[in-house]
Order: structure tokens, then C-alpha cells, then sequence
């Protein structure tokens, strides 16, 4: 059924992203949160209180009311959401659909799936949180971005959890995730992601700027690589009935093409009905736009592994990569601030003494403090 176009006015948000914790135990190299222009999430807290929890749920049941929604969707964000734990996460759920009610929210968890095991699984089924886990495709295609801090592939960690999940839990399967890499054949990928026998699959495309486009991408108007390659798997998809995995991107582009509307933020001109919730409670529409801009008074990571303040007025200015894109980019490099001793010799001072406790900056590290003598091991 095509969803008709809005009539020109603002529309509530009906789906809300809630940055349950700010730092991930994969240090995936495409990643828009740690490796572009915004670094806001240094300086933010690396998980949300129960306050902010309670609070959240609070404001978004108020809006629901306001707005008449029979009901809202929360989907559990990071970096890495189940980070918090399975307590903290379970209070979480229940902290956010308490505010809320008495409109009823439904729950999604979108994990890279590297810690979603049995005491997870046996906990969303209790408290019915769909899942939706990242997957690139096949092995050689995830593991070419998504690695741990050690430089290791995570397939088969997220070939386990997908195991798991697609057993006894199926019923809280929610969907993949897929980063596209014009280097990964599209037909072997999307086959990769079906036969997990996903409901939905969403195609993300890598992010890029006017300045910094996407690996492949020329201003040549007649070459549109991306467009190709997902043409190459909307056929293999159209072919095989588009049944029973849905592939957001494609319903979205035929209900525009019907005359309706998109509910996907990039897809037409839609409203976004979309609020992100960071960790802190800010409040933002999308916070992939951050990849273009450092935000003003937020830290940037320099070339030598420390932390400084951009000029408010200064755009990104990180350093090309080769068929990535560049300026888009921080300058954050590999190993920067993985560890707080490491960042204390790059700046070319002595390690500080091992009684000295400084906060380490590791997108990684999930600890909230660590010796500046003792390496983090970012887990
Ligand atoms: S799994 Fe990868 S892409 Fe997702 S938040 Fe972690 S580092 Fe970023």
C-alpha cells in the first residue's frame, strides 16, 4: 500500500534513538561515529544514567500523548549498546517503557552482535526487544571494516551470535545491517545476508561530503557506482519476489516512485520522523550529519594522538585516505589515544607515573578510568 506524501507540516517523531553507551568494542574503520569529523563523543558520558533513562522515557511518552501515537518505536543505540551489560540493560528497557507509559514502546537493539549470547538472548525474549545485528556480508566482506582494536576480523563472532539468534529466538530476529563497499561483489553479499533468512535487510551507504565523496564515487555525473551496485542486487532481489526479506531501501525508493512517502532519512524529501537521544539526554535529528562537520568547542583528535579544540568556524579537516573518504574524516589515527600511556608518549612528555589515573579516549575502552601506565586493552 503506497503511504501518502505528508501535506507540507511537521510530523512527530515516531521512532527515537537511544545512545545507551557511547563506546564500542569494535574499531570498525568506516565508522561515523569515531572516525569522522564529530568527536563529540569523547566528552560525552560513556553510558546513560537511570535518570536520563527515566527522563527519556518520560519525554517521549509526553510527546507520543501530545502527538495522539497509539505507539512509539526506541531502538537501543551506541557505539555499542549491549556494553551496558544485561542488567543495566534490562533496567534500561524497563526505565524507558515505564516513562513512557501508558503508550506502549517497541523495543530494538541494533548490536555489531560480538557479545550477544545466550544471557542476552534469554533476556530480550523476556522483555520482547527485537535485534537487528551489522553485518557487511560474507566473511571477506565484514571483515574488511569491521575489526576489532587487535586488527581481527569479527565475522565469526557475528556468525555465532547470528546462529544463536536465528535458533530457538527467531521470533526476535529484527533484521541486517549492510555498509556497502563497491569492492564486495553485490550478488555474493546480499546472498551472504540471506541466508540468515533476515525479515528486513537495510543497505547503508558509506558516508561522504561534496568534498570528500565516498571511495569510487567522481564527479563524472555519467558513473554511478553505487547505483549500480545495488541495481545489481535490487534485480537478484525483484527476481526472487522480494519475499519474505524486505530490503528498506528498495520499498522506500518504490513508494516514492508510487507517489507516496519515505520514511528513511536520505530517501526523498520526506519529514524525518526520527529523534537520536545521546547519552548525555542532547537531542538531535541525525547524527550521521555529524560526519561532515566537527561540532563547535568539540575536541578533535591532532596527528600526534592528543586532544584539542577545532576552531568553531573550521570545517573537517582530516587527512585523505586512499578510496576512503577523507576530509569527511577526523585525524584520528589508528592507534590513537588506545591507551591513555600511549597517548602520553606520542605527545612526546614521559609516561606519567602508574599512580597518576587518567580518563582514557579509547572508542573502545569501556572502562571509565585507566592507569596512564597500564595499556588499555580497549575491552
Ligand atoms: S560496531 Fe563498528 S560501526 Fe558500529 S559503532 Fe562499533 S565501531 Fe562503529
Amino acid at each position: 500500500m503506497v503511504r501518502p506524501a505528508p501535506p507540507g507540516r511537521p510530523v512527530p517523531f515516531r521512532q527515537f534513538v537511544v545512545k545507551l553507551h557511547s563506546r564500542c568494542d569494535l574499531a570498525c574503520d568506516h565508522c561515523y561515529v569515531y572516525t569522522m569529523a564529530d568527536q563529540r563523543w569523547r566528552n560525552r558520558p560513556r553510558t546513560m544514567s537511570a535518570a536520563m533513562l527515566a527522563r527519556t522515557g518520560e519525554r517521549i511518552g509526553e510527546h507520543a500523548r501530545r502527538h495522539q501515537l497509539d505507539r512509539v518505536s526506541v531502538v537501543l543505540h551506541g557505539g555499542e549498546p549491549l556494553l551496558a551489560g544485561v542488567s543495566d540493560l534490562g533496567r534500561a528497557v524497563e526505565l524507558l517503557r515505564r516513562g513512557a507509559a501508558p503508550v506502549p514502546v517497541r523495543m530494538t537493539v541494533q548490536t555489531n552482535g560480538v557479545r550477544l549470547d545466550d544471557s542476552f538472548l534469554r533476556l530480550f525474549d523476556r522483555l520482547d526487544v527485537r535485534v537487528s545485528v551489522s553485518l557487511d556480508g560474507d566473511r571477506t566482506a565484514h571483515d574488511r571494516h569491521r575489526r576489532g582494536p587487535d586488527g581481527r576480523g569479527s565475522h565469526h563472532r557475528v556468525e555465532a551470535a547470528l546462529h544463536r539468534l536465528t535458533g530457538s529466538y527467531r521470533r526476535l530476529f529484527n533484521g541486517l545491517l549492510c555498509t556497502v563497499d563497491l569492492r564486495n561483489d553485490p550478488i555474493t553479499t546480499y546472498r551472504g545476508l540471506l541466508a540468515h533468512r533476515p525479515p528486513v535487510v537495510d543497505f547503508l551507504l558509506p558516508h561522504g561530503t561534496w568534498s570528500a565523496p565516498p571511495a569510487g564515487r567522481t564527479s563524472d555525473p555519467r558513473q554511478a557506482p553505487y547505483a549500480d551496485w545495488l541495481g545489481a542486487v535490487f534485480d537478484e532481489w525483484y527476481s526472487g519476489g522480494g519475499q519474505p526479506t524486505r530490503v528498506r531501501l528498495f520499498d522506500e525508493i518504490i513508494q516514492l516512485l508510487l507517489g507516496g512517502s519515505s520514511r528513511l532519512a536520505g530517501v526523498g524529501v520526506s519529514p524525518v520522523a526520527v529523534a537520536v537521544v545521546e547519552t548525555d539526554g542532547a537531542i538531535e535529528m541525525d547524527d550521521t550529519l555529524g560526519t561532515a562537520h566537527a561540532a563547535p568547542g568539540a575536541p578533535a583528535c591532532t596527528s600526534t594522538g592528543t586532544t584539542s579544540t577545532p576552531p568553531s568556524t573550521s570545517p573537517a579537516s582530516g587527512p585523505s585516505r586512499p578510496g576512503r573518504p577523507g576530509s569527511a574524516r577526523s585525524a584520528v589515527p589508528a592507534t590513537c589515544t588506545r591507551s591513555a600511556a600511549a597517548a602520553s608518549t606520542r605527545t612526546g612528555g614521559a609516561p606519567a607515573a602508574a599512580s597518576t589515573t587518567r580518563r582514557c579516549t579509547a572508542p573502545t575502552c569501556t572502562g571509565s578510568s585507566v592507569t596512564s601506565a597500564a595499556r588499555c586493552s580497549g575491552t
